[in-house]
C-alpha cells in the first residue's frame, strides 16, 4: 500500500473542502471493504482518504411519508435488520444480508457499494427496480440522480471532484407490487455473484401485470434493465408461458463476458433461470398463482 493521508471529517462542509481542495484522486472512505484491499493491492493509490462515517446525515436510516431514507454509511447489518425496511421493502433487506459474512455487512455500507459502481454489487438491483434516487453534495451544491443512472462503467460513477453520496431515497412500494432478488454463487458466503437478478411486478386489480421491472447483476459493464422482456409481461395476465418468454428474453438482453467466475454463456443461462424465478417469488408474493 502506498502512503497516503487519512482526515475524519466531521460535516458533509468539511468532506467536500477535502475531497475538492485534494483533487480528483482522493477518496471517501466509507466501510472500507472494497477501497482498503484495492489500496492494498495496489488498483486506487489516493493521496487522501476522507473517512465519511462521523458525518450525521451519513448515518440516518428513517422510513417517512415519502420513502426511506438510507444514509450512505449506514452499515449493511443495520440496513437488514431495521422493522420497516424487512416489513416494506424485504428485498433490500434480503440484499443487504446477502454481502459477505456478518463481519463485512458490519462495516460495508449501502453507500460503498453503490458508489463501487462493480456490476455484480447485489443491493443495487432492488433500489433500480424500486425507483431509487442518490442524493449527492458536492462544491456545487445538491443533486439528485436516479440509482439506475449513478454508475456508468465498472468502478466509475457520476460523482465528480469534491462531490460525495449523502443518502439513497427509496420511494414507498406501490400498491399491489413487490420486489425479489436473487443471485447465484458457487458458495453459500463470502462470494460475489457470478449473476443476479430482480424483478418487480405491479398488478392490477384484476390481476394483469401493470408494471415490470427486471434489473440484471454481473452480466454487463452497470446493472441492466431487461427492458424488452419488462414489455413482454405488461399488460398481460401472467401464466407459466409468459413468465417462461419474458425470462427468455432477459437472457437474450444481458451482455455477458466470461471471466475466472463463468463464461458468458453460464451467465446467460443464469439469467434466464433467475429471472423465472424471481418474477415467479413476486407474483407469489402478492397471492397470484401462476
Ligand atoms: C470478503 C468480501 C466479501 C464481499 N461480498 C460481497 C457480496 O456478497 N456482495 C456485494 O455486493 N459486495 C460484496 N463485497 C464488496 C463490499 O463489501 C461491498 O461493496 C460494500 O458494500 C462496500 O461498502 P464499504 O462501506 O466497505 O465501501 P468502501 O470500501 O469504504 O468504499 C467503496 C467505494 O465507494 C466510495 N465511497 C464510499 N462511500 C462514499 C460516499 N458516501 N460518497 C462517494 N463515494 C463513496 C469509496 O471511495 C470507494 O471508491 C465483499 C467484499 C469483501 C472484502
Amino acid at each position: 500500500m502506498k502512503p497516503f493521508e487519512y482526515v475524519a471529517a466531521g460535516s458533509l462542509a468539511e468532506a467536500v473542502s477535502h475531497l475538492d481542495s485534494a483533487g480528483p484522486a482522493a477518496r471517501p472512505l466509507a466501510g472500507g471493504t472494497d477501497l482498503l484491499p484495492q489500496m492494498r493491492y495496489f488498483r486506487a493509490h489516493p493521496p487522501l482518504v476522507v473517512d465519511v462515517k462521523r458525518i450525521p446525515e451519513l448515518r440516518q436510516l428513517s422510513c417517512v411519508g415519502e420513502g426511506l431514507h438510507i444514509g450512505a454509511a449506514v452499515p449493511l447489518a443495520d440496513i437488514a435488520a431495521h422493522p420497516d425496511v424487512t416489513r416494506l421493502y424485504p428485498a433490500i433487506a434480503y440484499s443487504c444480508s446477502l454481502v459477505g459474512s456478518v463481519q463485512i455487512r458490519s462495516r460495508a455500507t449501502l453507500g460503498g457499494n453503490l458508489c463501487n459502481a462493480a456490476p455484480s454489487a447485489d443491493t443495487v438491483p432492488g433500489l433500480i427496480c424500486l425507483g431509487a434516487h442518490a442524493v449527492v453534495t458536492g462544491p456545487a451544491g445538491r443533486r439528485e440522480i436516479p440509482v439506475e443512472e449513478f454508475n456508468t462503467d465498472p468502478g466509475k460513477t457520476v460523482l465528480g471532484t469534491g462531490e460525495l453520496l449523502v443518502e439513497v431515497v427509496v420511494p414507498p412500494p406501490p400498491d399491489r407490487s413487490a420486489v425479489s432478488y436473487l443471485r447465484f454463487t458457487p458458495r453459500q458466503e463470502m462470494d460475489i455473484a457470478v449473476t443476479g437478478v430482480a424483478s418487480l411486478l405491479k398488478f392490477s386489480e384484476g390481476g394483469m401485470v401493470y408494471q415490470a421491472r427486471i434489473v440484471m447483476a454481473a452480466v454487463g459493464p452497470t446493472h441492466l434493465r431487461a427492458r424488452r422482456a419488462e414489455g413482454v409481461l405488461e399488460g398481460q395476465r401472467p401464466t407459466a408461458e409468459l413468465v417462461s418468454r419474458a425470462a427468455e428474453e432477459a437472457a437474450g438482453e444481458c451482455q455477458p463476458i466470461s471471466d475466472v467466475r463463468a463464461s458468458a454463456d453460464y451467465r446467460r443461462h443464469l439469467v434466464g433461470v433467475l429471472a423465472g424465478r424471481t418474477l415467479l417469488k413476486s407474483a407469489e408474493a402478492q397471492g397470484i398463482r401462476v
